[in-house]
């Protein structure tokens, strides 16, 4: 069991996992200041949902609170050269990047409005992704409709984006987002936008991450997240098993991304790390 508060400006909000293997979730909020929640007191999600449903509606629910209380900015932060997050809320839970003139992942079907806002006159040519989870693409197909531009993805993810699904544990498809026809499979060794496409496949098949090796920057995707997912604080630390594919070769592409020693990691989820140390560190506890 999983159990943690999550503490905003005028919201707490109590999120119970009693297990998170079995899908069964439940979500409660009550409000201190004068935002009204009540429409979102208390939700139990069907049992026939993706494993990924559980946060994804946590953070549907902050998107929501997020509307409400006018919270965040839609100004990108610069992380290094070429290289800018977008904001979010809560800030880092679901992270996009843009690199270059290619857009790093769209996040969740609802982030389509907040991405467009930010990038929407900067004259982007391609998005990329890290791999196809439904807080990944979620937002893939109304940017890349919008804008334009084609979608590239590594090449074992291809089959999922284009059928909107999503790989379980086990290699079952899953539902996971609008589908989307991808342009071009990226494969180990591909250039992006000054960016070296890596193979870390794992956490979903086609799992990719991008390395630029002149200043030791890496998009790192899901291989590690930044800090607890839920919580939204705490150290490096690997994905929970049930939302990857294959978590023991996500543990190796892990091995290999630290053995790189990157001096910036930007992490699907949570904040940029600019300590190899600690990616070193919690990789270094993975179980062989
Ligand atoms: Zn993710």
């Amino acid at each position: 069991m999983l159990r943690s508060f999550l503490n905003f400006n005028s919201v707490s909000a109590f999120i119970r996992f009693s297990d998170v293997s079995d899908r069964s979730f439940e979500i409660r909020l009550s409000s201190s200041g004068e935002t009204p929640v009540n429409s979102l007191c208390r939700c139990r999600l069907p049992t026939h949902g993706t494993l990924a449903e559980g946060p994804a509606t946590a953070l549907r629910a902050n998107a929501t609170i997020q509307r409400r209380n006018g919270v965040g900015s839609a100004e990108m932060q610069q992380l290094a050269d070429d290289l800018w997050q977008l904001s979010g809320f809560p800030r880092h839970a679901v992270n996009v990047y843009v690199m270059g003139d290619a857009l790093v992942d769209a996040g969740m079907r609802w982030d389509r409005r907040r991405i467009l806002k930010q990038v929407g006159d900067r004259g982007l040519t391609t998005h990329v992704l890290t791999h196809a989870h439904l807080d990944h693409y979620g937002a893939s197909k109304a940017v890349c409709e919008t804008l334009g531009i084609p979608l590239w993805c590594g090449t074992a993810d291809v089959e999922a984006v284009e059928a909107g699904k999503m790989v379980r544990q086990g290699g079952k498809l899953v539902p996971a987002a609008p589908a989307v026809p991808v342009a071009r499979g990226l494969r180990e060794g591909d250039e992006v936008a000054g960016f070296t496409v890596l193979d870390t496949p794992g956490h979903s098949p086609g799992h990719v991450c991008y390395w630029r090796e002149s200043d030791r920057t890496l998009i790192c995707g899901d291989v590690m997240f930044g800090w607890h997912p839920f919580l939204m604080r705490g150290p490096v630390r690997e994905p929970f098993e049930s939302f990857s594919a294959d978590p023991q070769r996500n543990r190796e592409s892990a091995r290999r991304i630290a053995a790189l020693e990157p001096a910036l990691v930007c992490f699907g989820h949570g904040p940029p790390l600019r300590d190899p140390a600690k990616l070193a560190e919690a990789v270094a506890q993975l179980p062989r």
